[in-house]
């Protein structure tokens, strides 16, 4: 199985899981493994070179019960439709989770960001929004950034939308602060794993001053994930990314592999940081280990060469549904992505509030609403892990899963 499938079938297996342990019948478990809408669009561009290209895109919203479909959009060479598919149903459990008014959804686009011009990535994007726009807004489906996308892409989003309907900021989620994206936005995910640890450790009495954390991807979850994990007192030994891979025992300096990576576009050559092969920071001596890149990447092959007694799941879906049980089989804690990551989805959630109202809040605010949402979602899933004898991500789904259930229920389905 490759990495690029992983994502739905570990999301059908753990649904599957939880709908055995719920008592829930054959036809909510097929409901809730289908997607409500799948789109898949051709989308032609012409070439800074003056040639023709055409991209797929793909939007899936998975389900709305509890709200409008939220997910973010994906810029990479590996998008298809099962991805996207699988990503899609993950957000419908994490917004449920961390119980927030939306439901899931999720797209992408099949293409190599880094090799397409700030121009050629405009006009892809708007092309990409006039093909979807009837099914997208602030009602229906709300998109947001994720891996190869940022603050300006759903700036031009926010823009094409509104030619179409007026001004509609909260249309997408993750815009720059000039067009009523929230504070705090660019930083949450990361800065949520630091909520999630800091839950963690205080609930397992595990130290942080000191413990030594590896983090694969040094974009923006990996990035804020780093800088939120080392405010904790805690020790960043290795990071990555998908051309780099680094190590210092003593705790990498952060501040100067950033400044590597905007200046020569690698994390090498820092001084006093050893190289690493390729994934080998996935190997490291550690306590925790923070997959924060790309999908898929602990598997059954790998899973045994994993030190770190915790995985913090930054990502979506790193671990396969083998290596999940491999690792809970050695002892390995697993933190999941629905619950570990989902401080990116609860403050797009706060910005999709603010626009609504027309409000802006400070930083402070966001922080410790936060704070709030995800030390009690923390809170749930440790409660329910200990009262039934589940691992985290068990209980996280279980949870999650009758919420939505509970929902289909009254809506009278
Ligand atoms: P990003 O594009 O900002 O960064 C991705 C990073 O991963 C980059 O540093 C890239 O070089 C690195 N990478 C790619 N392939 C790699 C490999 N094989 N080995 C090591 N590093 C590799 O993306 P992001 O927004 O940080 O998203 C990362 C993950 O977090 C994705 O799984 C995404 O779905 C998930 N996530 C993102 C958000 C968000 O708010 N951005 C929220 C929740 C979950």
């Amino acid at each position: 199985m490759t990495a690029r499938n992983t994502t739905q079938s570990a999301y059908e297996i753990f649904l599957n899981a939880a709908c055995d342990r719920l008592g829930y019948s054959k036809s909510t478990i097929s409901l809730l493994s289908l997607a409500a809408l799948e789109m898949k669009v051709e989308i032609p561009i012409i070439r800074d070179n003056g040639e023709l290209a055409v991209f797929s895109g793909y939007r899936v919203q998975h389900q709305n019960v509890r709200g409008p479909c939220k997910g973010g959009l994906r810029y990479h060479p590996n998008v298809d439709i099962e991805e996207v598919r699988g990503l899609a149903s993950l957000m419908t459990m994490k917004t449920a989770l961390v119980d927030i008014p939306l439901g899931g959804g999720k797209g992408g686009i099949c293409c190599n960001p880094r090799e397409l011009s700030t121009r050629e990535l405009e006009v892809l994007t708007r092309k990409f929004v006039k093909r979807i726009h009837r099914e997208i807004g602030p009602n229906s489906d709300i998109m947001a950034p994720d891996v190869g996308t940022n603050a300006q892409v759903m700036g031009w989003i926010h823009s094409e939308y509104s030619a179409i309907y007026g001004h509609s900021p909260a249309a997408v989620t993750g815009k720059p602060l000039a067009l009523g994206g929230s504070a705090g936005r660019e930083k949450a995910t990361g800065y949520g794993i630091g909520i999630v640890m800091k839950a963690y450790a205080e609930r397992y009495d595990a130290p942080l001053n000191g413990a030594t954390v590896a983090i694969q991807g040094f974009g923006n979850v990996g990035f804020h994930a780093a800088k939120a994990l080392s405010d904790l007192g805690m020790k960043i030994v290795a990071v990555s990314d998908a051309r780099s891979s680094v190590y210092r025992e003593g705790g990498v300096d952060l501040s100067a592999l950033a400044k590597q990576k905007s200046e020569r576009g690698l994390l090498t050559d820092v001084e006093g940081h050893e190289t690493l092969e390729a994934g080998r920071e996935l190997e490291v001596e550690c306590d925790y280990l923070v997959p924060a890149a790309m999908g898929g990447v602990i598997t059954a092959e790998n899973a045994d060469k994993i030190k770190a007694r915790t995985v913090i799941e930054g990502a979506n879906g790193p671990v396969t549904s083998d290596a999940d049980r491999l690792l809970r089989d050695r002892g390995v804690t697993v933190v999941p992505d629905i619950l570990a990551n989902s401080g990116g989805v609860v403050v797009s959630y706060f910005e999709w509030v603010q626009n609504l109202q027309r409000v802006a809040w400070p930083l402070e605010r966001v922080d410790d609403e936060l704070t709030r949402i995800l030390s009690n979602a923390a809170q749930q899933v440790f409660n329910h892990a200990a009262q039934k004898g589940l691992d985290l991500r068990s209980a996280a789904f279980d949870i999650a899963v009758s919420r939505v259930k509970e929902a289909l229920d009254v809506t009278g389905i």
